[in-house]
């Protein structure tokens, strides 16, 4: 993963280009603020002792808060962490949020961890970060391999250590525990607002729009149900363990799978011969031939470089929508814009996550919560302005939509780092 930061950094790169930007912002953009490395003890079921290490990074808060989640994964690595928090900034600011970028991980494998190890996991974490954190100065939250009750967890130990109720200080968490209904489908809701936006203004048939998805967890599972019940064909779905292509026209069913993903108790269930498999002729596959299937639009929706010079040539949707943060690696990102392949980049298509986080937080702050219909209504606008906003840089400057929202972005990042003052304004000029 030591290239990731790299590779984001390049895409701000291309956008620079095309803009105006001073000395001082192009500098301030490059690196993060602060950054954590904490190691935490977990008292492991059998009486041992485990040290696991985690990281936490506040990539820039010029416009507010850093707000991002935090990852349990065995490839987390600081590097990966900063390049989430870089883009995070971006993310914030492509939909006009009051937030910095932040993001947090742990090296660490969970399915190895009983839910007790896992609970003293989550909590630990806190404490270590306690300072580094806080409900006006970073917000963290779920990403791969966290859930709403890790969120739980999080929040109620920071609430231990402060010695009061501050639930502002994670967000994601429990409705019971001061969540906001919406945010459990946020990212890919948001991420079909762009796709149903995209596909009105390319005058694209909904109906007939064949789909293909990587990842079935959140983002995946969540993006897949909204289309399918929209009409749009789900042909070929895939999570860590392998991959399962609709054959003979038929197209798959998201609730069904989940339902027999949950009964099996195990990913694979849904792939061998249980009842979901015998009802839809299918084939099975390798979780990355998902990401080559003949279809309209491809979601890429579980982790990053998964879109590689490798694949890239054999991919033949006309339309890729990243739910998944930084799933194409820029040699691979060059030729499909070569190819003319329409690509929604992660830092406005997932972005419906951070947008009801940030619902999330205000309602904590205010201590008053919204009905589900007004975060719809809330999401879908922010949403779509963001799309029309970036649509527009696109077509006036021939651009990618990746490097019109990294334009849309910097742009608010660089006026308010210029707001404080330039190398002219101290010189007099
Ligand atoms: P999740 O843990 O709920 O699901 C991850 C899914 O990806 C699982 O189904 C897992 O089996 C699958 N997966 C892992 N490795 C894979 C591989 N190599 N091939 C195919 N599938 C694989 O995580 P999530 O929250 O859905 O996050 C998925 C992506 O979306 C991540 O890139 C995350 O950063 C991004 N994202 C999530 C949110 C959010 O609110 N959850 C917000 C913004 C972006």
């Amino acid at each position: 993963m030591a290239d990731l930061f790299e590779s984001a950094k390049k895409q701000l790169d291309r956008a620079l280009g095309h803009i105006q930007i001073s000395d001082d912002a192009k500098e301030i953009l490059r690196s993060p603020k602060e950054t954590i490395e904490v190691s935490i003890p977990v008292r492991k079921d059998d009486g041992s002792l485990k040290v696991f290490t985690g990281y936490r990074v506040r990539f820039n808060d010029i416009l507010g808060p850093t707000k991002g989640g935090i990852r349990y994964h065995p490839d987390v690595s600081l590097e990966e962490v900063k390049a989430l928090s870089f883009w995070m900034t971006f993310k914030c600011a492509v939909v006009n949020l009051p937030y910095g970028g932040g993001k947090g991980g742990i090296i660490v494998n969970p399915k190895e961890l009983s839910r007790q190890e896992l609970e003293r996991l989550s909590r630990g974490f806190i404490s270590a970060i306690y300072d580094f954190i806080g409900p006006e100065k970073d917000i963290p939250a779920p990403d791969v391999y966290t859930n709403e009750t890790i969120m739980g967890w999080m929040a109620d130990e920071y609430g231990k250590i402060a010695r009061y109720h501050t639930p502002a200080i994670v967000t994601g968490k429990p409705i019971a525990l001061g969540g906001s209904l919406g945010r459990g489908d946020a990212t890919a809701r948001g991420g079909y607002y762009v796709i149903k936006e995209l596909v009105k203004q390319k005058k694209l048939k909904e109906k007939s729009l064949k789909v293909a998805v990587q990842g079935f967890g959140n983002a995946g599972y969540n993006i897949a149900k909204l289309l399918h019940d929209d009409g749009y064909k789900i042909i070929a779905l895939s999570d860590s363990k392998g991959g399962i292509v609709a054959t003979n026209g038929n197209t798959l069913h998201p609730d069904s799978i989940m339902k027999v993903k949950r009964e099996k108790g195990e990913l694979e269930g849904v792939y061998c011969e249980g009842s979901v498999c015998d009802m839809i002729d299918h084939k099975k596959v390798g979780h990355k031939k998902v990401l080559e299937e003949d279809v309209d639009i491809l979601i890429p929706a579980a982790i990053e470089n998964q879109i590689t010079k490798e694949n890239a040539s054999k991919i033949k949707a006309k339309i890729i929508v990243e739910l998944a943060n930084g799933p194409i690696t820029p040699e691979a990102d060059e030729i499909l814009r070569k190819k003319g392949v329409i690509i929604i980049p992660d830092i406005l298509a997932n972005a419906g996550g951070v947008t009801v986080s940030y619902f999330e937080w205000l309602q904590n702050k205010a201590g008053e919560y919204w009905e589900l219909q007004r975060v719809h209504d809330k999401l879908k606008e922010r949403m779509v302005n963001a799309f029309k906003a970036v649509s527009t840089i696109q077509k006036d400057k021939e651009v990618s939509y990746r490097t019109a929202a990294y334009i849309h972005a910097a742009r608010r990042l660089i006026e308010a780092i210029d707001a404080k003052g330039t190398v002219e304004y101290y010189r007099g000029k």
